[in-house]
């Protein structure tokens, strides 16, 4: 029985992907901050047919908090075998109201907290023999947009943090990979919609319109998708330090 620890896990992507692992009979560790959110999808990755299901509050900020997620996960479900780094943060703002706070709140969620779980799980993952880490970035990973100066960096630096730990993991059993969705049918959009509508007066639907739109493939990426990608990378073991790119275009593509 394969134990999985998806960060995030509450909602959006995560609870996807909680739900797709928990499906195929994994024990799943669900772990985020709101114990609530946690909580109840932890119940429902149960309902789906896991193993063993475990809800987790943790920050991925702190290294305690890791360590601690970790360790309990560690003792209910046993050792972590697949490490999905879901939790995230995208905060808009143009480059001169990008604050040293702004900036360094991403980069402490989005780099710093999947640098932290790998931390925790990738020595016992060698150790093994068999391992997968997926760190959900995004195309804001692999190219530039305005507005978005610490995300985007943010999730170049995730991109950069899988190849290279994919290169010290290679030939062990263990792969390191990077799932980047464009933008996805989350509250994450919704909340970027709803900051459109206001400053823009359009409605909100409007700007979920033209929020899609920017999606090469011209529509928003389900949920599911991003969680039927983890199951194939999970399953994959010739798949090492890829970002494979999930734009609503095409169903599978690894950058060049
Ligand atoms: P949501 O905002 O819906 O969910 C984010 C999740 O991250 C929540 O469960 C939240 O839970 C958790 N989280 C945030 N901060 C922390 C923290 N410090 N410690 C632990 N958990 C934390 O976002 P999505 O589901 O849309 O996004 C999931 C991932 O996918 C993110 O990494 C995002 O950047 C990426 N992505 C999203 C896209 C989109 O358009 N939606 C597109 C491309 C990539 P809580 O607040 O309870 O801690």
């Amino acid at each position: 029985m394969r134990v999985a620890f998806v960060t995030g896990g509450g909602r959006g992507l995560g609870r996807a992907i909680a739900l797709a692992l928990g499906r195929e009979g994994m024990a799943v560790a669900v772990a985020a901050r709101t114990l609530a959110a946690v909580e109840a999808t932890a119940a429902d990755v149960g309902i789906a047919g896991a193993a063993a299901t475990l809800a987790v509050a943790v920050d991925v900020t702190e290294r305690a908090s890791v360590e601690a997620a970790i360790a309990r996960t560690v003792a209910a479900l046993g050792p972590v075998d697949v490490l999905v780094n879901n939790a995230g943060i995208a905060e808009s703002a143009p480059f001169a109201r990008t604050t040293p706070e702004l900036w360094e709140r991403h980069l402490r969620v989005n780099v710093t907290g999947p640098f932290l779980t790998a931390r925790a799980v990738f020595g016992g993952m060698v150790e093994r023999g068999w391992g997968r880490i997926i760190n959900i970035a995004s195309l804001a990973g692999l190219h530039g947009s305005p507005y978005v100066t610490a995300y985007t960096t943010s999730k170049h630096a995730l991109v950069g943090f899988t190849r290279a730990l994919a290169t010290e993991a290679g030939g062990k059993g263990v792969t390191v990979n990077a799932i980047c969705p464009g933008y996805a049918a989350t509250d994450m959009v919704w909340n970027g919609a709803r900051n459109v509508s206001a400053r823009t007066g359009r409605s909100f639907e409007d700007a979920v319109a033209t929020i899609a739109r920017l999606n090469p493939g011209g529509r928003l990426i389900e949920p599911g998708e991003v969680a039927d990608e983890v199951l194939r990378l999970v399953g994959d073991d010739t798949i090492n330090g890829e970002a494979v790119v999930l734009d609503g275009s095409a169903p599978r593509r690894r950058t060049p």
